[in-house]
């Protein structure tokens, strides 16, 4: 078995250098911490290349392989640029994200643009700017992306995302596949769309099917369950309605490793498990070999990221917990206060501590469920100390909020002691940039 990077919690680049400082990408923390300010992100380049190896090797036996990165984990114009060079296409659900991507220089035939309630405006500039498919989740959508098409004078070419109504133990929240989903057409209702295709929107052309079960998902055998009823349902639609589909999307929802009790699967695991149903299902329903489009988010870039923070003030309740303030908490990472996610933390500048203690590492936001991570066994902490919060590459920066009016933080991207500015930390001027004041109430 071959292990892949998301198997790991911490970047594959950290040590402890010279000065006994932590250090990733060949760069020093402390120092990063010193010359950016804190809270920071990093992301490690060198991780996230190499599990994008990870993947391209995992599916080399398939060539038939998109890979899609799942652009809401994290979308900046740098990492773009980065999974664009590794040869990823985009999973896109906003005019953001596709304008994103398109501004970075990204083939927009390689983009992809999914999501459960697009609107028209956003429909419109996908078709403008020729993104390479739209998979259209409900009937809604099929008539508003016909109309948009039309009246373009274009053809959409698109996927159906259904619900195969697999279940997977992710947090409840992030499962998307069972049947009472808000996610997509229902299997009951496939072939309503199909002949509403045929007959009535011209505009539209339909290449295939897609699913997408859940989250931070540990089981592999949703994979091969998931392509059974993707092939299944192709073969049938061609009996019924001659229909020729020879593309499937699986979806992404490989899980990655925050803690030690998480086992995610390797890429290596999975892709020969794919690989192995796919040729299972051409064999059994006698259909070509579809072009099978993935779409991995979490588990390509969080665990190139991590955020750094400093120690503020702390309290000791009497015979309980001992809280350490950090300067930042849920507007920059909202995970643990939204599914009780939990995360490892090391401090970046202690070297030879042997003292330790158990505290709880609490946010800066005003709420009393602002805890980044409970219970855990650090060196005794000093304000000004540096702590590396691992894991944190996907959906940190961008679920962050401005929440208590605080600046969102910078980004750096690290690679061979280099180190680069990716996203800029917001100002106090950025927060007032959008507010207006009514003329009859200036001073
Ligand atoms: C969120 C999402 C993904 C990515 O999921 P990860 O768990 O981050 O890999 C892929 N496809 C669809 C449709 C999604 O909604």
């Amino acid at each position: 078995m071959t292990s892949s990077t998301n198997q790991f919690i911490k970047p594959v680049t950290t040590k402890i250098n010279s000065k006994g400082n932590l250090d990733i990408g060949g760069c020093d923390l402390v120092e990063l911490a010193s010359g950016y300010g804190t809270p920071l992100y990093v992301i490690d380049e060198e991780t996230l290349r190499s599990i994008c190896k990870d993947y391209k090797k995992a599916f080399a036996n398939y060539p038939k392989t998109r890979m899609m990165y799942a652009s809401k984990a994290l979308c900046t114009s740098a990492v773009t640029r980065i999974l664009d060079e590794e040869g990823f296409g985009f999973d896109t659900v906003s005019a953001g994200e596709i304008y994103t991507v398109y501004k970075s220089g990204v083939n927009m035939q390689h983009v992809l643009f999914n999501g459960s309630n697009k609107t028209f405006e956003e429909l419109s500039m996908a078709l403008s700017l020729d993104v390479g498919r739209i998979s259209v989740d409900n009937f809604y959508e099929l008539e508003l992306l016909n109309g948009a098409a039309a009246a373009k004078d274009k053809i959409a070419h698109i996927l159906l995302r259904i619900t195969p109504g697999i279940e997977c133990h992710t947090h409840e929240y992030i499962q998307t596949g069972h049947l009472d989903s808000k996610f997509g057409f229902d299997l009951t209702q496939i072939d309503t769309a199909v002949e509403l295709i045929q007959t009535k929107y011209k505009n539209i052309q339909l290449h295939g099917l897609h699913a997408h079960i859940g989250s931070q998902i540990f089981e592999t055998g949703i994979y091969p369950d998931e392509i059974e009823i993707l092939a299944r349902e192709i073969k049938r639609l061609d009996e019924k309605f001659n229909l020729k589909l020879d593309e499937i999307n699986i979806g992404g929802g490989l899980g990655v490793k925050y803690t030690e009790k998480d086992v995610p699967p390797s890429t290596y695991d999975i892709g020969e498990l794919i690989i192995n149903k796919l040729n299972e299902v051409i064999e059994k329903y006698q259909i070509d070999a579809p072009t099978v489009f993935l779409e991995p988010g979490r588990s390509i870039i969080s665990t190139s990221g991590v955020t750094l923070y400093t120690v503020g003030s702390s309290k000791q309740v009497p015979f309980g917990t001992k809280y350490v303030a950090l300067d930042g908490g849920m507007a920059d990472n909202p995970r643990p206060s939204m599914y009780q996610a939990e995360y490892v933390a090391d401090v970046a500048n202690k070297k030879e501590v042997t003292l330790k203690e158990k505290v709880t590492l609490a946010g800066r936001y005003c709420e009393s469920g602002d805890i980044l991570i409970k219970n855990i066994e650090l060196p005794v902490l000093d304000s000004g100390d540096i702590i590396c919060v691992y894991n944190t590459g996907a959906y940190n920066y961008s679920m962050a909020s401005n929440y208590n009016r605080v600046q969102k933080p910078a980004m750096v991207l690290v690679n061979n002691g280099d180190a680069h500015i990716i996203v800029e930390r917001e100002n106090l001027d950025d927060l007032i940039s959008h507010d207006v004041i009514p003329d009859r109430l200036k001073k």
